[in-house]
C-alpha cells in the first residue's frame, strides 16, 4: 500500500558496509528514517546493513548524509552504496526486519567495546534497576567478539543464549527508541548472569557481595583471578611490593613488565605522563594498555623500564571493584603462567591458576574466545600497536586486491593470523609464542574459528606462511589441503605490512626490516635487511647489516653474551672480556670456541643480535627472560644519558652496514670508563646515522622517496627518533606500522599482501 506524498516520491536501496552490526546501527537508521519521514525497512544482511527507503529525494539525500555523519561512536563505516529500487515495493511506515543469512557472511564482527558513559551513570544510580549490575551494556558498549559464536550477530548465536530476557529487558530490547534496542548481550540482575567468588575452591559468595569481598582481598594484598572480557587477569595491589613480588614468583615471570589498571583518569595522570595523543588512546573505546613514561616507581612492576603500561577500567565489573574499595592501582596481568596463553574458560582457569590466585572472581557469562588486552604507545611516528587484541581485533585493517579467500598464518613468535575475505583483511587477536603447546592449540582454534565464522572451506583457500621450514606455523600451513600455498620471506612480510595498511601496493620504497630473527633466502638468519621494490612487484634485497656468526643459531637469542661472541670475533686486539669491566660469564668463552671452530654456527645479519652484543658489552651479561629484553634494557640505559657529543663510527660501504668500528669503539670507551649510558646513547645515534647513509644512498639510486620501516627492532623509539632527526628534512617520507605491530604480530598481514600479488 504505497503512501501518496506527492509526485516526487522515490525509493532507494542503501547498503552500508563496515563495522555496522552490534554497534547500535539499526536503531540509528530507524531514528533517522523517522526524523526524515521516510518509509521502508532496515536489516542486517550478510555483507552489512541493508536499507530500503521511500520518500522525497531531498529527504533521502539528507538521510544518507546523516547515516555517516551521525553514526554511533563504535561504528566504522567503510562504504555506503546507494541504488534505485521499485517505489511500489516499499509500504508505509519504517520497520526493523529480522536478519538474513546466506552462504558466506562477510559482515565485519565488531571488536569488544568498553562500557559507555550512559551505562556507567546507571551503574552508580541507586534507583536504576541495573544499579551495580556487573554485566550492564547497551548498543553502544559491551562485549562483541568475545561472546560471538556464529554470524550474523544475534543473541542465540552468542554466549548469552542461555539467559532469557525478563519482561523489563525484553521491552527495552524490542523498543526501537531504546538505547538497548537489539543489544544482544542485554541483561539485568533479575534475568542475567552474575559474579561468584571462590576461595580455596569453595564458592563463598554470589552477587554484589562477591565483588565487595574481592575488593577487600585485593586491599589486603591478596592475588585475585578476575574474569574479564576475553580471559582472566591476575589482579593485585600495584603499590604493594610484596603482592607484586608474589605474583612474579607464582607466574614464573622474572622481569617482564606488568600492566596496571588505574581507578580513573586522575590516577592515570598521577601514574604516568600522558600527552594529548596518549590520553586519546587510553580513553578510546578499545581501552588498550598505553605505554607512557612513569611518574611513580611501583616496586617490581616494570623493572629496567622508564615506561609503565597503564589502562583504564573497561568492564562494569572493573568499575564496581574500584567503587567497592579496591586499591586505585591494580596490577592486572594475564591469567597464565609465563608465556602460556591467557586462561579464558572457567574450568581451565580454576585448574591452571590454582596456586597462582588466592581467590577467583568468576563471572557466569562464558567467553567464546580468548582475547588479551591490546598494548599501544605514542611513538616518534605516531601511535604504534605493540599487541593487537581486545578492542581492536578482529576489525579489518586493510583491503587487498584478492577475491579468493586468503589465510596467512604469521610467524612463530607473537603469532597472529590474517584472513582475507572478499579482499577485507581481518587480523586475529594476539595468539603468542607457538613453541608452547597451549599456544599452538590456540593458534589452531583461532584459524578454525575464523574459517567457520566466515563459512570458508580450507580447500578454497590460498595459504601464506613464513619461509622458515622449521616453524610450527609452516608445518600447520603444509597440513591444510588448500587451493594453493605460498611461502613468504619474513622480512619482506614485515616491510609489506607497512604498505598493506596504507593500500600502497604499487608504491616503490626503500624497505628496512630491522629485526631479531627471520629465515633468509639463503637459509641464514636475517634481521638487518634493506630492500627496494613494491608489494606488487616484489622486493629485492639491496643491502644488509654486515654478517656475523651466531653460535647455536636461534638459541643465541636467549644469551646476549653468546650472540656477542660471533660479532666480537671479527674485532682485533680484544681485551679479556671475562674480567672487569665486562665480566662475561663462561658461556661467552664456550661460544667463542664454537665460532672459532665453525661448529654449530650460522651466519646472521640480525640487528636484534647486534643490540644484544652492545647490551652485553655495557653490562647485560645474564640470559634474557623474554624476547627483546636486552634491547629494551639498552634503550632504557641510553635514555638515562645526558647527550654530550660522544661519537661512534658506523659506516655504510658496498651495500653493507658495518658495525666493526662501532663495537671496537664501544670496547675502548668501556675500558676508558666512559659511563655505559653515554655509550648506549651514542650507539643508537651511530646506528641511526649509518642507516641514514644507507637509506639515502639507496633511495637516490633507486629513485624513490618513501621509506617503509618495520621489524621488532623498530619498536625502539630512540633509534627511530635518531633516524628521523638524521634524515634530510622533507626529502624522504618515513612510513611505519600504524594498525598492526612492527614486531612479528604484523607478519601475517604482510604475508597476505604479498600472497595477494603472487602469480
Ligand atoms: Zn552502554
Ligand atoms: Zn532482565
Ligand atoms: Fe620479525
Amino acid at each position: 500500500m504505497p503512501v501518496a506524498t506527492g509526485p516526487l516520491r522515490i525509493a532507494k536501496v542503501v547498503r552500508v558496509r563496515g563495522v555496522v552490526q552490534g554497534v547500535g546501527f539499526r536503531p540509528h537508521v530507524y531514528r533517522l528514517a523517522q526524523a526524515h519521514a521516510l518509509d521502508g525497512w532496515v536489516l542486517n544482511g550478510d555483507s552489512g546493513v541493508e536499507i530500503r527507503v521511500a520518500g522525497s529525494p531531498e529527504a533521502i539525500d539528507a538521510f544518507v548524509q546523516a547515516l555517516t555523519e551521525q553514526a554511533p561512536p563504535a561504528a566504522a563505516i567503510v562504504a555506503v552504496d546507494v541504488g534505485s529500487c521499485d517505489v511500489d515495493a516499499v509500504g508505509a511506515g519504517f520497520e526493523i526486519r529480522t536478519s538474513t543469512s546466506g552462504h558466506q557472511p562477510t559482515t565485519r564482527m565488531s571488536p569488544d567495546l568498553a562500557v559507555c558513559d550512559a551505562c556507567l551513570r546507571e551503574l552508580v544510580e541507586p534507583l536504576d534497576r541495573r544499579h551495580r549490575y556487573p554485566y550492564i551494556n547497551c548498543t553502544n558498549c559491551g562485549p562483541r567478539y568475545s561472546i560471538i559464536r556464529a554470524l550474523p550477530y544475534d543473541r542465540p548465536q552468542t554466549t548469552m543464549a542461555d539467559w532469557h530476557l525478563c519482561e523489563a529487558c525484553a521491552t527495552e530490547y524490542h523498543d526501537p527508541a531504546d538505547r538497548r534496542f537489539h543489544a544482544q548481550p542485554v541483561a539485568c540482575a533479575a534475568c542475567g548472569p552474575m559474579y561468584r567468588l571462590f576461595i580455596d575452591g569453595e564458592e563463598s559468595i554470589r552477587g554484589d557481595e562477591a565483588i565487595g569481598e574481592a575488593a577487600r582481598l585485593l586491599r589486603g594484598g591478596f592475588i585475585v583471578a578476575i574474569k574479564g572480557i576475553g580471559g582472566y587477569h591476575l589482579g593485585c595491589d600495584a603499590d604493594n611490593a610484596n603482592a607484586v613480588a608474589e605474583v612474579r614468583e607464582r607466574k614464573y615471570r622474572k622481569d617482564q613488565a606488568f600492566a596496571v589498571m588505574v581507578r580513573n583518569m586522575d590516577v592515570a595522570d598521577d601514574t604516568v605522563w600522558l600527552d594529548r595523543e596518549s590520553r586519546e588512546l587510553i580513553s578510546s573505546v578499545a581501552r588498550p594498555i598505553v605505554l607512557a613514561p612513569a611518574r611513580v616507581t611501583l616496586a617490581g612492576v616494570a623493572p629496567d623500564n622508564r615506561d609503565l603500561g597503564v589502562m583504564l577500567p573497561y568492564t562494569p565489573l572493573h568499575h564496581l571493584l574500584f567503587a567497592s574499595g579496591a586499591p586505585s592501582r591494580l596490577v592486572m596481568t594475564s591469567g597464565n603462567r609465563s608465556s602460556e596463553p591467557i586462561a579464558y574458560r572457567d574450568d581451565e582457569a580454576r585448574t591452571r591458576l590454582t596456586g597462582l590466585a588466592d581467590a577467583f572472581l568468576i563471572g557466569e557469562r562464558p567467553i567464546a574466545r580468548r582475547v588479551d588486552d591490546s598494548v599501544v604507545r605514542v611513538g616518534v611516528c605516531g601511535p604504534v600497536v605493540l599487541r593487537r587484541s581486545r578492542g581492536l581485533a578482529p576489525a579489518a585493517v586493510a583491503t587487498l586486491p584478492v577475491k579468493t579467500p586468503l589465510l596467512a598464518v604469521g610467524g612463530d613468535l607473537k603469532n597472529a593470523v590474517t584472513l582475507a575475505v572478499d579482499g577485507q583483511a581481518y587480523v586475529s587477536q594476539h595468539i603468542g609464542d607457538l613453541s608452547h603447546v597451549e599456544s599452538r592449540r590456540a593458534f589452531e582454534e583461532t584459524i578454525r574459528d575464523l574459517l567457520e565464522m566466515y563459512a570458508i572451506a580450507p580447500s578454497d583457500l590460498i595459504v601464506a606462511h613464513d619461509q622458515h621450514p622449521e616453524y610450527a606455523s609452516t608445518f600447520h600451513a603444509a597440513g591444510i589441503t588448500a587451493e594453493r600455498t605460498i611461502a613468504v620471506q619474513h622480512h619482506r612480510a614485515h616491510v609489506a605490512s607497512v604498505l598493506a595498511e596504507r593500500g600502497a601496493f604499487d608504491r616503490r620504497v626503500v624497505g628496512v626490516a630491522f629485526d631479531g630473527t627471520g629465515y633468509g633466502d639463503d637459509g641464514s638468519i636475517w634481521g638487518g635487511e634493506l630492500f627496494v621494490g613494491s608489494v606488487a612487484g616484489g622486493f629485492a634485497r639491496v643491502a644488509r647489516l654486515r654478517p656475523a656468526f651466531l653460535a647455536g643459531g636461534d638459541a643465541a637469542a636467549k644469551h646476549p653474551v653468546q650472540a656477542a661472541a660471533g660479532f666480537l670475533a671479527q674485532l682485533d686486539n680484544l681485551p679479556d672480556l671475562s674480567s672487569a669491566p665486562f665480566a662475561f660469564p663462561a658461556r661467552y668463552r664456550d661460544a667463542c670456541v664454537l665460532v672459532q671452530r665453525r661448529v654449530r654456527v650460522f651466519p646472521t645479519t640480525s640487528a636484534g643480535r647486534l643490540f644484544d652484543t652492545v647490551a652485553a658489552l655495557l653490562g647485560f651479561t645474564r640470559p634474557v627472560t623474554f624476547e627483546g629484553q636486552a634491547a629494551m634494557w639498552l634503550e632504557h640505559l641510553a635514555r638515562g644519558a645526558d647527550w654530550d657529543a660522544m661519537e661512534l663510527p658506523c659506516s655504510f660501504v658496498d651495500a653493507e652496514l658495518d658495525w666493526r668500528g662501532t663495537l671496537a669503539a664501544i670496547v675502548d670507551a668501556r675500558m676508558r670508563e666512559v659511563p655505559p649510558e653515554r655509550i648506549a646513547r651514542a650507539f643508537h645515534r651511530a646506528l641511526a646515522r649509518g642507516l641514514r647513509d644507507a637509506i639515502v644512498a639507496i633511495a637516490r639510486s633507486a629513485g624513490v622517496d618513501t621509506v617503509a620501516l618495520s621489524g621488532g627492532v623498530m619498536q625502539n623509539q630512540l633509534l627511530l627518533e635518531e633516524l628521523r632527526d638524521a634524515l634530510p628534512p622533507a626529502a624522504l617520507q618515513l612510513w611505519t606500522n600504524r594498525a598492526v605491530p612492527p614486531n612479528d604480530g604484523g607478519i601475517s598481514l604482510g604475508q597476505a599482501a604479498i600472497a595477494a600479488f603472487a602469480r
